[in-house]
């Protein structure tokens, strides 16, 4: 960074062997936060080469899952350490509040203790073949070299729910953070190797996900794929992996309903208005799993629409260094302009825009990619901008008058990453949450996730799950040892 090497390959601090840099941007200016170098295809080749041959060395898989562990738990204890620094770098290249990025910085934490804890306590498991002379068992084994892809809106909180579950199963790693975003990755990688990740077991590349990731996706020599992005990153990338026959774990975008009962009554008003608007509107909206699809009762609707316009209206906007925002600018001016041309969308589709839909006037504000949050009542489910992921502060709003009209409604998206449903009535509540096609469902909630529960997309929001246990068994395969402690000849053949 800013004329420090910048790629991690075989456990050397590197430039790009082309003398590639690229500007990271502080979205909240326009200005350049820093100059890293950008890996070409030959960096990256040479990135798994270094993770194929240490992973072929087998040290480092047969290093007792309690150093392991241990070694998780003293990287848990670096980021907390390290907190405050991971987080201004995470809103200097994100643009999201120093408040969210600490939270992130604390989440990224728990993540390293879980799957410490988790690969602490795994064992074999045996099986009774009916044969006493036989020790049956099966066992995991780490699935050997990854390539681990993060998407730009979380850099490092996307990049732990790989890195930590890989190098608790014992595998080697390349990662590939956002090139738009891989500051925090590249300081978090520094941490690693204070913590004693051995050399080789972690390298680093950032780059073009065109040129960089094409040559880390397209190599016989990786056994697993785990990408976190966009639908159509996701396809290609399925596609060349599919030539190797490697293993790919997709978590790709989703469009989120929020369903919500005219029942919620005036006690859970109030909540229900604060989580809707939480749901979409935080970080600007670029969240895969943001509640961008309000689907609310007939009854209340018009109530409850002005309700939230009232409340965004008075959302604070600013630079996420800034304490008093509580939100910041879209990453990006070209993904600014993605979000405009959906909001010019969704204007021609004959939605009714209620409130935002355009930059804030505030001089201040004007260097920074920032937009209005925007609310689009009287929406059909046809409309494009009720079906596809604008990922920017956009909410939509269909109405509904039965329940099965909702869960229709909800379920009515080639997506199914996320939802979330409110009602006073449990019974409804539980009927309606088990109906939903998407990964998973908030009831009288929003937005949260532990460590220690599966995350992951149903339909094009991807296949595989991080998090839990099953995030950590995606990085092992099972093995079958038939053991026989007192060998016989078989006598098929008589001969
Ligand atoms: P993106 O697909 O453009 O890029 C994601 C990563 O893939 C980047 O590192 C990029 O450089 C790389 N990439 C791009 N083309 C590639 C290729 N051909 N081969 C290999 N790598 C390639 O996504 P983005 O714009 O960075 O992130 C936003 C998307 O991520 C949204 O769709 C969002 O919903 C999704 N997302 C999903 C989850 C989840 O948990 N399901 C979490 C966060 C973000």
């Amino acid at each position: 960074m800013n004329g420090e090497p910048d790629l991690l390959i075989g456990g050397t601090w590197r430039h790009a062997s082309d003398g590639g840099t690229r500007d990271i941007i502080n979205p909240a200016d326009g200005s350049v936060a820093a100059v890293v170098d950008e890996a070409s295809p030959d960096d990256a080749r040479a990135a798994v080469a270094a993770a194929r041959a240490c992973f072929d060395d087998g040290s480092w898989r047969a290093t007792p899952a309690g150093e392991r562990a241990a070694l998780l738990h003293r990287v848990a204890d670096l980021l907390q350490r390290d907190k405050e620094s991971l987080s201004r770098l995470e809103t200097r290249d994100t643009g999201k509040t120093l408040a969210e990025s600490r939270i992130d910085i604390d989440d990224v934490t728990s993540v390293f203790r879980y799957y410490a804890h988790l690969i602490g306590a795994e064992s074999d498991r045996l099986v009774d073949v009916g044969a006493p002379a036989v020790v049956s068992r099966v066992v995991r084994e780490p699935i050997g070299v990854c390539v681990l892809i993060a998407p730009w809106n979380y850099p490092l909180l996307q990049m732990s729910w790989k890195v930590a579950p890989a190098l608790a199963a014992g595998c080697t790693m390349v990662c590939k953070p956002s090139e738009v975003t891989p500051l925090s990755t590249i300081a978090f990688t520094h941490l690693l190797q204070e913590a004693g990740v051995p050399a080789s077991v972690v390298n680093l590349v950032q780059g073009s996900g065109a040129a960089l990731g094409q040559a880390l996706t397209d190599n016989p020599d990786v056994d697993f794929i785990s990408f976190t992005g966009g639908l159509a990153t996701g396809r290609t990338i399925a596609r060349t992996a599919a030539e190797h026959v490697t293993k790919v774990a997709l978590e790709l975008g989703g469009k989120n309903p929020h369903i919500v009962f005219a029942d919620i009554g005036s006690d859970g008003w109030d909540s229900a208005v604060d989580h809707v608007l939480t749901g979409v509107f935080l970080h600007s909206g670029q969240v895969c799993s943001a509640g961008t699809r309000l689907i609310v009762e007939q009854s209340i609707a018009d109530e409850f629409v002005a309700d939230l316009a009232a409340r965004a209206e008075k959302i604070r906007i600013g630079d996420g260094m800034d304490p008093a925002s509580e939100t910041g600018p879209l990453v990006s001016a070209d993904h600014r302009d993605k979000v405009e041309n959906y909001v010019a969308l969704g204007v021609s589709e004959g939605a009714t825009l209620v409130t935002g839909g355009a930059r804030p006037s505030d001089p201040a504000l004007a260097d920074g990619y920032f937009y209005l949050p925007t609310i689009f009542d009287h929406c059909e489910r046809t409309m494009r901008i009720v079906q596809e992921e604008t990922f920017g502060p956009i909410l939509t709003v269909e109405r509904f008058t039965t329940e099965s009209e909702a869960i229709g409604l909800g379920n009515d998206t080639q997506y199914g990453l996320a939802a979330g449903v409110r009602t006073s009535d449990s019974a409804r509540g539980e009927r309606v949450v088990r109906q939903l096609r998407h990964g998973t469902v908030w009831l009288n909630d929003f937005g949260y996730y532990t460590a220690a529960a599966e995350w992951g997309g149903f339909g094009r929001s991807g296949n595989g799950r991080e998090l839990g246990p099953t995030g950590l068994a995606e990085y092992q395969e099972l093995k079958h040892i038939w053991h026989n402690t007192a060998p016989a000849p078989a006598g098929w053949f008589k001969g």
